[in-house]
């Protein structure tokens, strides 16, 4: 089956390039998605929290998940099939980042930036922060940055299906089958090799697998840091009814909570030295009884009184060199386009990544946000793109 793109991985981000390509008018190829698993049950965009925000320290960041949260603002308009208008359910509950004395002037400088970008946010003093969130312990915060608009949260499962339904509207074919080998000679990948022993051939190869990135890559014997690594999310209940809603609190030891329905979500990413490659989806309670949830009760009081209802995890698709993206052509193999390594902040930045490779196919640059400082060049030369705001 020839193909003039074959994006491996149908998860979010696959699914955005495939949507944004065929909604071009400048293009009229054959589009096949790869995709090995339907269900999406392990996906990385289906176990996502589905964040948005602006409150990063890269300008790109900051562009990328700006034009996130405009597509998925408009998704109804720009994703309807048919007369049905897909609903995800954004709540622009602003994240709130915390930060101690120590913590505050990169808060203050990265406000400035965010300002200049575009993104709507505004600095709290301890005081402010307390006649705003009556709920919050101030003890040892200095400052607080909180999104006004365009922040928030959604259904990540959302995002992914009305992508993938808009993107087979627009004639893209979905394959159920899993990538075992890329047909490489020189600088070329010619074809993409199945498990069921088809082959489909390809003019672009798109790499959108997700946490199995690397492992993709090295299929053509290319090395790309993308590995998974284990995060788990938290799902409890508070007696007590806060007022008002607790938006995407970021504590200064990095540990976040949200509002979830009627009750929260949070979490921590444990440092780098207890953060192993990982395949496994297992749920570790400890962490949520000695850090996660002793750390809330500090910041939230009447967390004391909390009930975890349940847990799960799901796998970063972790960049190991900075945790940013890693957008654009693999140099050796100028046919095969990564996108890959978003980290925790994937789901938001699908919509501008798939809109960013469909340009890089139709037009040869980036057109819209230049994400030349996210190509793999910056791999590697070892020179890391450093985010200060990962969560
Ligand atoms: C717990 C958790 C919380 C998160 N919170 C946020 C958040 O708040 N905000 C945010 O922006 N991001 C968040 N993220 C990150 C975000 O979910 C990811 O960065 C994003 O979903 C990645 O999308 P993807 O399409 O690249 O990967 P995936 O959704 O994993 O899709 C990749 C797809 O490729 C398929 N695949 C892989 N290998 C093959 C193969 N060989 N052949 C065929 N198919 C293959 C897989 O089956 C999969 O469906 C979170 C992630 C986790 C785990």
């Amino acid at each position: 089956m020839p193909a003039d793109v074959v994006i491996v991985g149908g998860g979010g981000v696959g699914s955005s390039v495939a949507y944004h390509l065929t909604a071009r008018p400048d293009f009229s190829g054959k589009v096949v998605v790869v995709e090995r698993d339907p269900s999406y049950a392990t996906a990385s965009t289906a176990l996502s929290a589905g964040g948005v925000r602006q409150q990063f320290s890269t300008p790109e960041n900051i562009r990328l998940s700006l034009y996130g949260a405009h597509f998925i603002r408009d998704i109804g308009r720009l994703l309807e099939v048919e007369g049905d208008r897909p609903d995800i359910n954004f709540i622009e509950g602003g994240y709130l980042f915390l930060a101690s004395a120590s913590g505050a002037p990169v808060l203050e400088a990265n406000h400035a930036l965010q300002k200049r970008e575009g993104a709507d946010n505004t600095l709290l003093d301890p005081t402010a922060l307390k006649t705003r969130f009556p709920w919050l312990a101030i003890d040892g915060l200095a400052l607080g940055s909180l999104g006004l608009s365009m922040e928030g949260w959604f259904d990540p499962y959302g995002l992914l299906q009305a992508l993938k339904r808009k993107a087979r509207a627009q004639g893209v074919t979905y394959v159920t089958d899993t990538a075992v080998g890329l047909e490489r000679s020189g600088e070329r990948i010619s074809a993409v090799t199945l498990a069921s022993g088809e082959r489909i051939a390809g003019r672009w190869i798109v790499n959108a697998a997700g946490p199995h990135a690397g492992k993709l890559a090295a299929m053509a014997g290319l090395d790309l840091p993308v590995v998974p690594r284990k995060r788990f999310v938290y799902v409890f209940d508070c007696r007590e009814k806060l007022a008002p809603r607790v938006p995407l609190l970021i504590d200064p030891s990095g540990v976040w909570v949200r509002t979830e329905g009627a009750g929260y979500i949070g979490g921590i990413s444990p440092p780098e030295d207890q953060d192993p490659d990982c395949e496994d989806l297992e749920i570790s309670y400890d962490l949520w009884e000695d850090i996660v949830w002793p750390t809330l009760a500090e910041r939230i009081p009447a967390f004391e009184a909390v009930k975890l209802q349940r847990a799960w995890a799901g796998h970063y698709d972790y960049n190991t060199l900075d945790q940013n993206g890693i957008i654009g052509a693999h140099p050796d193999v100028p046919n095969f386009l990564l996108a890959n390594g978003f980290s925790g902040h994937g789901i938001q930045q699908a919509p501008a990544t798939g809109r960013a490779i469909a340009e890089l196919i139709c037009v040869g640059r980036f057109t819209t946000i230049d994400l030349t400082r996210f190509g793999y060049e910056r791999i590697r030369r070892g020179e890391p793109l450093t985010e200060l705001n990962v969560v």
